[in-house]
C-alpha cells in the first residue's frame, strides 16, 4: 500500500464511474456498495468521495460534514442491507499492519450471521 493518495486506486476509479458497483447508498460526501469478494452475508464498503487514503487522512483532514456523513451512512447501509437490528460489525483496516490493500479510506460494514470474536490470534 503507498503512502500517499494514488488518484488511481480502484475506490477512486469507481468513484468517478470507470468501474463499475453494486451501490448501495450514496449521497453528496459518500458512496457505498457490495464488496466484490464478500466475507459475510452483508459485506458492504462505505467509502468518503473525497481522496482521503485511510482513516488517519481521514481524521486530521476530512470537514466536519464528510465525518458526519460517512458515520450516518454506516447506520443507513446497515438498515438497507437488513442488519441493523441483527448486528453487524464495522472494520476499518488502515496502514501495512492493519492489512489495508486499497489504499482510499473504506469502511467495512459486515452481518448476516453472527460474526464470533473480535479478532483471531495474530500469526507471529
Ligand atoms: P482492505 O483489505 O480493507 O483494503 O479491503 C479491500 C476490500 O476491497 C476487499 O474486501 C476487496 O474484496 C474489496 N474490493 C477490491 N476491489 C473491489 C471492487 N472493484 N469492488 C468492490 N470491492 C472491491
Amino acid at each position: 500500500m503507498p503512502n500517499s493518495y494514488d488518484p488511481n486506486n480502484i475506490f477512486a476509479r469507481i468513484l468517478r464511474g470507470e468501474l463499475p458497483c453494486k451501490k448501495v447508498y450514496e449521497d453528496a460526501h459518500v458512496l457505498a456498495f457490495e464488496d466484490i469478494r464478500p466475507l459475510m452475508p452483508v459485506h458492504a464498503l462505505v467509502i468518503p468521495k473525497g481522496a482521503y487514503l485511510d482513516m488517519s487522512d481521514f481524521s486530521a483532514r476530512a470537514s466536519a460534514d464528510e465525518i458526519v456523513a460517512l458515520t450516518r451512512a454506516v447506520g443507513e447501509v446497515a438498515r438497507l442491507t437488513g442488519v441493523a437490528a441483527s448486528g453487524y460489525r464495522v472494520i476499518v483496516n488502515n496502514g501495512a499492519d492493519g492489512h489495508q490493500e486499497v489504499s482510499h479510506l473504506h469502511l467495512h460494514v459486515l452481518g448476516g450471521r453472527p460474526i464470533g470474536r473480535m479478532v483471531g490470534a495474530p500469526k507471529q
